[in-house]
């Protein structure tokens, strides 16, 4: 048999020379990963190139699943948050894209129709217990009409392939004079789908101790190291005696980095209290893109930054994530059979800035630099930075960064916006922490 094949080569792809790390199947050392019709046909120490239509040079570099970020903003047009994936996955390894509740009863038809444009992207999404989803800004648990379970209940039915969870945002611009009823509804609505719920947190009230004794196993916190009001940190800057309660009975917490909810010093003080999180997300969205979150590698480094290794941190955003959704088979097997979902990283060792949501600087000496992205089997190619919608403002800096060529967009962020004049900050209720 010749090297290629009777009918040409054997395979579609081959990712060659790089360092595997695979939370999923424990595989660690040098592989190369073969990839034909859209799977893992093959890994082995040493692939011949020449048996690949296409090559992927990860020499020196870190090969994983593709990532899987828990928390990110999908529904665009439509709603005031809502990014286009495409911008950003090709460049950032993250080849399963879950929306937290961009979308709920009244317009989740309307999201599962557009996820069906992103393939090789895989989707899913968190319903919202307001039936008009991030449409606006915030204010959405602020009508009780809206909260109606029995409706998310009926919606999650309707988009049962698609819907793995009920998200509630409890922050006192979104749910006013509600309080506490929105997550109510939200467990009520989860409880009857069997699905967990997404809590998100901010400036209270609700109370930060009412809503943790409320989750149930499995449910989520997400900005769990949100520097406003509801932190999770008690008087004495360790972790709150309900966080703890509520980490014993198994629910998880999600980083949801975002544009309001990330604090250095926050995360600082409940990691050096053994709080790791569970799973790293970057809560993308219009006013995280362009920084300081600008992508969930980028979250990633962070978390290098304040002493988790290389192999925490890329379980956290693979297993971990796929797993607090009960889909674990989202995180790709880097396996003979397994989707081929593959990410390839650079880790970059320099002298790095980068900054949590207040604008708070800190040094980093690595960072999670992508250098290739396969979805499905596919090499995605680049696409150019999306401008920000009209009602989101920016800087010179980040249009300047939007003019760019998609091609020197992999590392963008990190050389061109650097200082913190660079991003805008998002007005908060209240002061932070
Ligand atoms: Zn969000």
């Amino acid at each position: 048999m010749s090297p290629t094949g009777e009918n040409g080569p054997l395979f579609d792809l081959v990712v060659r020379g790089g360092r595997v790390v695979d939370p999923v199947t424990g595989r660690l050392g040098r592989f190369d990963v073969a990839i034909a019709g859209g799977v893992v046909a093959d890994i082995a120490p040493a692939i011949p190139g020449d048996l690949a239509t296409g090559v992927v040079d990860a020499k020196g570099a870190l090969v994983v699943p593709g990532l899987v970020d828990l928390h990110t903003h999908i529904f665009s047009p439509g709603t005031f948050w809502g990014v286009d994936p495409g911008p950003t996955a090709w460049r950032s390894g993250v080849t399963t894209w879950v929306d937290a509740g961009s979308a709920g009863a009244y317009n989740l038809g309307a999201l599962h129709r557009l996820c069906g444009s992103f393939p090789p992207l895989t989707t899913r999404a968190f319903v919202n217990i307001s039936s008009i989803g991030l449409v606006a800004e915030t204010g959405e648990g602020r009508r009780d009409d809206l909260c109606d379970a029995g409706l998310a209940v009926d919606a999650i039915e309707q988009n049962a392939d698609f819907v793995v969870g009920v998200k509630c945002r409890l922050d006192r611009a979104v749910v006013g004079e509600m309080g506490i009823v929105p997550l109510q509804r939200a467990i009520e609505a989860a409880a009857a789908g069997g699905l967990p719920v997404m809590a998100h947190i901010g400036t209270g009230p609700p109370d930060i101790d009412e809503v943790l004794d409320r989750l149930r196993p499995g449910d989520i916190v997400t900005h769990c190291y949100t520097g406003q009001g509801m932190a999770l940190l008690d008087r004495s800057g360790g972790p709150r005696a309900s966080v703890v309660r509520a980490r014993e009975r198994g629910v998880l917490f999600d980083v949801g980095h975002g544009a309001g909810g990330f604090s250095f010093a926050v995360a600082e003080r409940m990691l050096a209290s053994g709080h790791v999180p569970d799973v790293i997300s970057s809560d993308l969205h219009q006013r995280s893109v362009l920084g300081p979150a600008f992508d969930l590698p980028t979250c990633m480094s962070k978390f290098l930054a304040l002493g988790m290794s290389l192999e925490e941190v890329v379980q956290a955003a693979t297993v971990n994530p796929a797993r607090a959704i009960g889909q674990a088979s989202l995180a790709a097997p880097l396996a003979i059979g397994g989707r081929a979902d593959v990410a390839v990283f650079e880790v970059e060792v320099g002298d790095f800035a980068l900054y949590d949501t207040y604008m708070e600087q800190r040094k980093v000496d690595r960072l999670l630099v992508n250098r290739a992205t396969v979805a499905g089997g596919v090499l995605l190619p680049p696409v150019a930075a999306a401008p920000p919608a009209c009602w989101i403002p920016s800087t010179d800096r980040q249009d300047d960064v939007l003019h760019r060529d998609a091609g020197e967009l992999r590392r963008p962020w990190a050389t061109l916006l650097t200082h913190p004049n660079d991003f805008v900050h998002l007005p908060l209720v209240g002061p932070p922490i």
